[in-house]
C-alpha cells in the first residue's frame, strides 16, 4: 500500500512530480492521464490521500460530489462536446492501479482505447 510520502498522486499534488494542472482548487487537482485512452483523458484527484471510493465516509460526501460535478465543466472546456464518460476504478478486481482515489474523465471523438 502506498503511503502519502511515496503515493504518486500525492507527489503530483505536492508538486514533486510535474504535471499539467488543468484545474486546481483547495480540494482537487486535475491533470491529463499519462496514457490517454481517449482524445480527452483527465484525472480528477482529491489533494488529500484517500485510497479509494471504498474508503469514502460521510464526511467526504461534499468532496466526492465536487469531483463528479466538475466533470461536465472539464469535458466542455477540453472540447468534448459530444458526450463524455466518468470512471472510478476500485480495488484489484475493479482495475485500480494507483491507490489514491481518482476519477477518469474521458471524451472526444471515437474510437477510444480500452481503459
Ligand atoms: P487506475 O487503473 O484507475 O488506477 O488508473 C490509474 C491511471 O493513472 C492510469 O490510467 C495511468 O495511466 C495514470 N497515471 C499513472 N501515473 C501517472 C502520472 N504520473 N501522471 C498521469 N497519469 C498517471
Ligand atoms: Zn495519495
Amino acid at each position: 500500500m502506498a503511503s502519502e510520502a511515496d503515493c504518486i498522486f500525492c507527489r503530483i499534488a505536492r508538486g514533486e512530480i510535474p504535471s499539467k494542472r488543468i484545474y486546481e482548487d483547495d480540494d482537487l487537482l486535475v491533470f491529463p492521464d499519462i496514457h490517454p485512452a481517449a482524445p480527452v483523458h483527465l484525472l480528477v484527484v482529491p489533494k488529500q490521500h484517500l485510497e479509494s471510493l471504498a474508503n469514502v465516509e460521510a464526511k467526504h460526501e461534499a468532496l466526492v460530489g465536487k469531483m463528479l460535478a466538475l466533470a461536465p465543466r472539464l469535458a466542455r472546456e477540453q472540447g468534448a462536446t459530444n458526450g463524455f464518460r466518468v470512471v472510478i476504478n476500485n480495488g484489484p478486481d475493479g482495475g485500480q492501479e494507483v491507490l489514491h482515489l481518482h476519477m477518469h474523465v474521458l471524451g472526444g471523438p471515437r474510437p477510444w482505447k480500452r481503459l
